[in-house]
């Protein structure tokens, strides 16, 4: 997605070798506008596949994946990151490996919020090593519901996510794919 590259060029700042920081339209500040048009690009890629429900995780995919939600006519549901859980009878819960922060943390949904026969299209901003996506896709087929695909706003293709989960047998599509970052800046998988 050109849009989508030429902001990560512009404004996305490299903060290591791993690291991409999109503070200004993505990760703190918002770019509505660019939100939609790619919500309306995944709506796009995933027209006539049935799909029921968007998924994502808070807080950074919500932006991306309400507009794929509200393009598709169909609601969205972020799973919630917590520490520890006491109450968990309704929820399903996974645990995840924080590629940025470092730690695992549980993430959670309502059981009423996912429902057996559903189609799923899990959304997320960043894929690295493909740890959110695989705990999301774990919460939907452990509530009898089918992962669709998998949306990534920005994949760094250098990490093995992508390639795990394709490994795996989801659909992963992806409008940013990136093949390097460097100090000169950001590479794209051409
Ligand atoms: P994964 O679970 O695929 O290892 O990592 C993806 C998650 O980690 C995303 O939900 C995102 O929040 C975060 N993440 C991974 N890499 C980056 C990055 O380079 N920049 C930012 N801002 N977040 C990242």
């Amino acid at each position: 997605m050109k849009a989508l590259q030429d902001k990560i060029r512009n404004e996305g700042i490299v903060l290591s070798e791993t690291v991409l920081k999109v503070d200004s339209f993505l990760n703190h500040q918002v770019d509505p506008q660019l939100m939609l048009a790619i919500g309306q690009c995944f709506a796009g890629a995933y027209e006539g596949e049935g799909v029921t429900k968007v998924l994502t995780l808070e807080s950074s995919g919500i932006a991306p994946a309400v507009m794929t939600a509200l393009t598709l006519q169909v609601p969205l549901v972020f799973a919630r990151k917590q520490k520890s859980l006491t109450l968990r009878d309704d929820l399903y819960v996974e645990e995840v490996y924080s590629f940025t922060k470092q730690v695992k943390s549980e993430v959670a949904i309502s059981r009423k919020f996912l429902t057996p026969g559903e189609r799923v299209l899990i959304i997320d901003d960043f894929l690295a090593y493909g740890e959110a996506a695989f705990g999301m896709a774990r919460i939907v087929e452990a509530a009898g519901a089918s992962v669709a695909g998998i949306g990534i706003v920005i994949e760094k293709s250098f990490q093995s996510g992508a390639d795990k989960l394709k490994e795996a047998g989801y659909r992963v599509d992806s409008l940013a794919r990136i093949a390097a970052l460097t100090p000169d800046g950001v590479q794209f998988v051409e």
